[in-house]
């Protein structure tokens, strides 16, 4: 039986979405997807254990520990090895309306 696409739930979109060193130029772009951003941002910045940003994210536990693992391993490349990151894509649906039942607007 196939498995539905699952769509990520991604509460807002970054404020930028461009990063890189300031004092050297960068050889290599390294892309991160709008849901491993928003993975990091949760887990990270906001404090929620991997289980609380799976259910906010909308996806299964082991989905997230793949995104945040990703996400994770794109931040330690840019920091340091100097890249650009770019934030853009991925399998994500903006937080609208009744979608947002966990709290998520209240910010
Ligand atoms: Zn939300």
């Amino acid at each position: 039986m196939p498995r539905p696409r699952k769509w990520r739930r991604v509460c807002r979109m970054p404020q930028n979405d461009c990063f890189g060193p300031l004092n050297s130029a960068s050889n290599m772009d390294i892309v991160m997807t709008v849901d491993e951003y928003e993975a990091v941002r949760l887990i990270d910045l906001e404090g929620l254990s991997q289980e609380d940003c799976a259910q906010r994210m909308n996806v299964a536990r082991t989905t997230i520990q793949g995104i945040y693992s990703a996400a994770r391993k794109k931040l330690a490349d840019t920091l340091v090895n100097g890249r650009r990151l770019i934030i853009q894509g991925g399998d994500y649906q903006l937080c609208e309306g009744d979608f947002c039942n966990k709290g998520c607007r209240k910010k």
